[in-house]
């Protein structure tokens, strides 16, 4: 076999199973201390108070595997390039400073915030809707498990982004680590089912800036409005906030008083 076929084939293996084992360990461990450990002391934070069983969270589990491969091969991709000399991808630090990791690295985050806004906001077209996103909607009250849960087509469209990258500016792997690591557990993070913003975040400036799983979970219950991922700010210049967002958001990081088991903010209380 071509040296480069083997060398392609351990890339795609090592990362298909580093981003499916870091999926099922992380998203395991949130569900077992949120839904099950804690499932009391956290529930005023529950966003949605129903909680989805079995059929839903083995359909996310199934589909996030997939998503798992598809960013396999989008790495393979990465390193494809590289070898080729076409993209800017480099393995020795001292090319490009180490301030450039950092820098890099938000640069990175900020760029995959709007490809993430632009991106979803398109799949909600009707046509691409049903090619792209209708499975990751099937989740209207999402869990940890739905991270990943995206049809084959939407992963495809997030696979691209980090080759794509690799060819506007120096991309070191380790950057290329960091960043998939913040995505994945900020993505955890809005799946989650619960607000794990501090108390008050509601009211504070911060919430004009930077997205929440109220957010997030407001657009799987709804189908509308909160396309952004890590900021609200594309949904702020573009007046796609959902109307209702902000007065959620201030209900779920009031504190509340432990006999306050219901607020207007967590319908399906039951
Ligand atoms: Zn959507
Ligand atoms: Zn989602």
């Amino acid at each position: 076999m071509n040296p480069d076929t083997t060398t392609a084939i351990k890339v795609f293996v090592i990362n298909f199973l580093s981003i499916a084992l870091q999926y099922l360990a992380l998203a395991g461990l949130a569900w077992w201390l949120a839904y099950r450990l804690w499932k009391r002391r956290w529930a005023r934070r529950k966003i949605i108070a129903a909680r989805p069983g079995g059929p839903q969270i083995r359909r996310e589990i199934l589909l996030s595997l997939l998503t798992a491969a598809i960013f396999g091969l989008s790495t393979v991709a990465t390193w494809w390039f590289a070898q080729q000399g076409w993209s800017r991808f480099y393995w020795d630090i001292r090319l490009h400073g180490v301030w450039w990791l950092p820098v890099s690295t938000v640069i990175t985050t900020v760029l995959w915030d709007a490809w993430f806004y632009w991106t979803h906001r398109a799949m909600h077209h009707r046509w691409l809707f049903r090619h792209f996103h209708r499975g990751h909607h099937l989740s209207h009250n999402p869990t940890p498990w739905t991270t990943y849960a995206v049809d084959p087509l939407e992963a495809a469209v997030y696979a691209v982004f980090v080759p794509m990258v690799s060819f506007l500016y120096p991309v070191h792997p380790l950057v290329m680590a960091l960043f998939m690591t913040f995505q994945f557990l900020f993505n955890l993070a809005i799946h989650s089912g619960f607000e794990i913003m501090p108390t008050r975040f509601g009211r504070s400036r911060w919430a004009y800036l930077i997205s929440t799983p109220t957010s997030h979970v407001m657009h799987h219950e709804t189908g509308r409005g909160n396309f952004g991922f890590c900021f609200q700010i594309w949904d702020r210049i573009m007046g796609t906030c959902h109307p209702e967002y902000d007065r959620r958001l201030v209900a779920m990081t009031e504190p509340l008083p432990d006999s306050a088991s219901g607020s207007p903010g967590r319908p399906g209380e039951q």
